[in-house]
């Protein structure tokens, strides 16, 4: 199990404390200052300025579990994965990309009551909440998720009856969709009567077929699966539902680099897939986190070994404050093509990127065009629109002298 008595902090909590996820939400890290307080001594130097000045420039608000905090290497906390995930420094952030902007999918204007995305003829997303456990720094839903930043005032995406009942309603009416993700924000967040209900109805509706959770709680709090009990036999019993029904009920994770997989997770996963529920996971493919052959392979083989089916990769998409984070679509293109072959075809994920304004998903080696220089690739997505071309831009800092004039030229 993880060693998190090294945190000044924590060296005196106990295993079973450490291992309880209301220890963990009660004193996850929201600022700079908490963080001071649990490094005591050991808090880098500048790390206050550097974690204050960055917050003040994000569109997402701050918070990491204990869990995520013990993961990091705080003698190597500039670079360390994790940390860069999640905690903003201002000195590594890049200007946005003049393309950015803060829902880079158009969820808004595909959504036709509020918190439902249809895009897709067969398929919706649900957005049940606005919050989750934590904040990840590349969020896509920037515009919504989390509480108002000093950049960013937030679409309300709270789970209140009115809402829930509309969309519900609209699902209803609607035949031809047969899949629905359930979202936010993060259902770890969602009370499990509330889990419960919303499932439920959904699996009565006939005509839908399929019903995927979203959680990224998986690999940034594993220890609810173990100890809150209510909302994994929620999770459970949905699943022995649908089962009867002959529908598919899954959870879809998130984790995007090797260390964020511990005992911690092996346990979670035990409970689950002996219990029968499929777990998917969607990574996205962030600069100096997992921007490498191996760092993806050895994540790939580590989920696959506790029943975690890698699914997808997205490449960053352009939303805002995340800059540094985005890598080019070519570096996409390039781990795809080493590691594929290297293990059991079913555990190789697609790479994909997510077409903005709202060209949907494509596959990354599907592009139209690719003008390398400037860092510009077109898509088309049918499924979406015959006739209109999707952009997908590379980070400037990719770009040759050449590619990066061109957009100093235009950004103007
Ligand atoms: S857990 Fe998902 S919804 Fe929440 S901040 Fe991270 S990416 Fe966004």
């Amino acid at each position: 199990m993880l060693n998190y008595n090294g945190i000044p902090r924590w060296k005196n909590v106990k295993s079973t404390e450490f291992s309880n996820h209301i220890w963990q939400e009660a004193n996850s890290v929201r600022n700079a200052h908490q963080l001071q307080e649990v490094l005591l001594d050991s808090t880098p130097p500048n790390m206050l300025k550097e974690i204050n000045k960055g917050l003040e420039l994000a569109p997402m608000v701050s918070r990491a579990t204990p869990y995520l905090i013990s993961l990091i290497d705080w003698d190597n906390w500039i670079n360390d994965p994790i940390r860069r995930q999640f905690i903003p420094i201002e000195s590594e952030m890049e200007p946005d990309h003049p393309m950015s902007v803060l829902d880079p999918m158009g969820e808004q204007k595909d959504s036709p009551t509020p918190g439902l995305v249809h895009r897709y003829p067969d398929k919706a997303l649900f957005l049940v909440t606005h919050v989750c456990p934590v904040y990840c720094r590349y969020c896509t839903r920037g515009y919504a998720i989390g509480t108002d930043t000093d950049t960013v005032s937030k679409q309300s995406l709270g789970p209140t009856r009115a809402r829930i009942e509309s969309v519900i309603r609209y699902l209803e009416k609607n035949s031809d969709i047969e899949d629905v993700v359930i979202s936010g924000g993060d259902a770890f967040r969602l009370q499990p009567e509330v889990l419960t209900k919303v499932c439920s109805e959904l699996l009565n509706i006939p005509h839908i077929r399929r019903i995927r959770i979203a959680t990224k709680g998986l690999a940034v709090l594993p220890m609810k699966i173990t100890s809150d009990h209510g909302w994994t036999n929620a999770i459970i019993d949905l699943a022995d539902q649908a089962r009867r029904l002959l529908k598919q009920f899954s959870i879809q994770t998130h984790f995007n680099h090797p260390k964020e997989i511990t005992g911690y997770t092996t346990e979670a996963m035990k409970i689950l897939f002996s219990a029968g529920v499929q777990v998917r996971n969607q990574s996205v493919l962030l600069r100096r986190v997992n921007d490498s052959d191996e760092v993806m392979l050895t994540l790939i083989k580590m989920l696959s070994d506790i029943n975690i089916q890698p699914y997808y990769v997205y490449v960053g998409d352009m939303t805002r404050g995340a800059e540094d984070l985005r890598t080019s679509l070519d570096v996409a293109i390039s781990i795809e093509k080493s590691i594929r072959g290297r293990t059991a075809g079913y555990n190789i994920p697609t790479f994909v990127v997510d077409l903005p304004e709202g060209g949907g998903k494509r596959d990354v080696h599907s592009y139209e065009s690719y003008d390398r220089e400037r860092g510009i690739a077109t898509f088309k997505s049918p499924v979406i629109s015959n006739s209109r071309e999707y952009r997908y831009y590379d980070p400037i800092s990719y770009l040759s002298k050449q590619g990066k004039s061109y957009w100093n030229f235009t950004a103007k």
